[in-house]
């Protein structure tokens, strides 16, 4: 134990060395260190604790070690998690890892890290002079030589490019990787949030849209990071890179575009009462946006349901008030291609058809009644029992021959086989015996319908909104907060 402490001592003062830092500062990464301490202590050695508790002075590490500016904001981003082993390469790297203040190991080209049992790595660090500190280890093995380490590492590329290649792909920023509850390796990229939003604003809107669109789209993207920085805090980093987060490409994945709409609208993210907003959005409305609550659940001042059409007189009037003139007029107005923002969009209006067989098959293991123990029932029809003010289906009823199955909200979507949007009606077709033959779905938009519509504010932007009007369209009732402006403050941390 007090050879623990001296180490994290030592580290202490190794990161104090490392990255310059002021007094205040010092103490808090000591008291990161601490805390590790006291997880270790109470836990026994347990890799996922140390490791979180280690974020608290490792992003301040990192800005510091790859001479990212202090005042950066930085972000922990998860490209890959139980991971047996992870291959990195870089034209020059250095490797630290929680212990040392020199690199433990420098070269060029490939590094690959294993996850290893303490017992392989004791017998290995014998034979490769390396240092273990029991519990789980990870170990690098590169031209420049093997070492076995209990983790986390960190990679800060060097040279003139500094980016890191992981799986093919190219990222800003530093490669941490550490050992999880399992023994598996998760490799985390470290980068300032900004440059993340480079590699991420591409992903979610077409490079060639509009620049006010765009700049719409990186504020959403900034906003959607600092609300949701803890969304994966007990694995060790903040967001993940697919569409459980947002996409994030790296480097391969930027363009001038992007870049420029990050640039422009630097540090500006979108509150409601001093908090960052959840910036849902969605690619296309179809010509009226939703509110949450029809959607998901609960309430939200600034997800409500907005008009996504130019003052087009064939529109219909949302929102809609009565249930009967809405079930008659809604199937005109989406054949009718009225002149809505997103109608740019390839899903505005979309076909879906489902034959009998085709439905049965699909509901079979969806519906109790279709599949019980005391018998099945036989599929009779599928109807709309639902739709909110803005047109969208909150309710359908599978109609089986024991008996009628309801499912609602969201969930109609995966439930019917993955359609588009929840904005829909059903156009059956009927043998002369009156049973149901095929079910033709037809429908607009493609997404949730809540918050911005993409396709919407790209359509807005060519109308010539600039990108704070947008956002306050989609999202009624919120402040664009600037830095530096004098605005309301928001209490956004990055840290855990
Ligand atoms: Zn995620
Ligand atoms: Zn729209």
């Amino acid at each position: 134990m007090r050879r623990r402490v001296r180490n994290i001592l030592a580290a202490a003062v190794m990161i104090e060395l490392l990255s310059g830092a002021t007094r205040g500062r010092s103490a808090l990464y000591i008291f990161g260190f601490i805390v590790y301490a006291g997880a270790s202590c109470r836990w026994k050695i347990n890799m996922r604790m140390a490791a979180t508790a280690l974020t608290v002075a490792g992003m301040i590490l990192s800005a510091a070690a790859t001479g990212f500016s202090e005042s950066e904001r930085m972000v922990r981003i998860g490209l890959g998690k139980d991971l047996p082993s992870v291959t990195l390469s870089a034209s020059d790297w250095r490797l630290y890892d929680s212990i040392n203040q020199d690199p433990v190991l420098s070269g060029r080209g490939e590094i690959t890290f294993q996850a290893v049992t303490a017992t392989e790595a004791s017998a290995g660090a014998k034979a490769e002079g390396g240092i273990t500190t029991g519990g789980a280890i990870i170990k690098s093995i590169s031209a420049a030589g093997i070492c076995s380490r209990s983790g986390p590492f960190r990679l800060l590329p060097g040279g003139p490019n500094q980016v890191m290649i992981y799986a093919g792909k190219r990222y800003r920023g530093l490669a941490e990787l550490l050992l999880d509850g399992k023994g598996r390796l998760t490799l985390i990229n470290v980068l300032p949030l900004e440059q993340y939003l480079y590699g991420v604003i591409n992903c979610e809107m077409p490079a060639g849209w509009s620049s006010e669109a765009l700049k719409a789209q990186a504020v959403v993207a900034r906003t959607y990071a600092l609300k949701n920085l803890g969304k994966h805090q007990a694995e060790g980093f903040n967001l993940c890179n697919d569409v459980h987060c947002q996409v994030y490409g790296g480097l391969d994945r930027e363009h001038p575009n992007g870049i420029r709409a990050v640039r422009e609208t630097a540090g500006e993210i979108l509150t409601w009462s001093g908090q960052p907003i959840d910036s849902v959005f969605h690619a296309s409305c179809g010509g009226y946006t939703e509110d949450v609550a029809n959607v998901w659940a609960g309430e939200v001042p600034y997800l409500k349901a907005v008009s996504c059409s130019t003052d087009d007189p064939a529109s219909l009037h949302f929102p809609l008030n009565s249930l009967y003139r809405e079930f008659a007029l809604i199937g005109p107005w989406l054949s009718d291609r009225p002149q809505a923002l997103c109608r740019r969009s390839r899903a505005y209006r979309w076909h879906h058809m489902l034959t009998m067989p085709q439905a049965e098959r699909l509901l079979k293991d969806k519906v109790p009644l279709l599949s019980g123990r005391n018998g099945s029932g036989k599929l009779i029809d599928i109807r709309v029992t639902g739709r909110s003010s803005a047109g969208r289906v909150t309710a359908v009823e599978v109609v089986c021959s024991n008996g009628t199955y309801m499912i609602e909200r969201d969930r109609i979507r995966s439930f019917l086989g993955g359609l588009k949007s929840t904005l829909f009606v059903i156009r059956t077709s009927y043998d002369k015996e009156g049973r149901a033959r095929a079910f033709g779905f037809e429908g607009g938009g493609w997404g949730h319908g809540v918050g911005l519509c993409q396709a919407g504010a790209d359509g807005l932007a060519r109308a010539g909104w600039n990108y704070d009007a947008i956002l306050k369209h989609y999202y009624q009732g919120v402040s664009l907060v600037k830095p530096d402006a004098g605005g309301e403050e928001c209490s956004v941390s990055p840290r855990f």
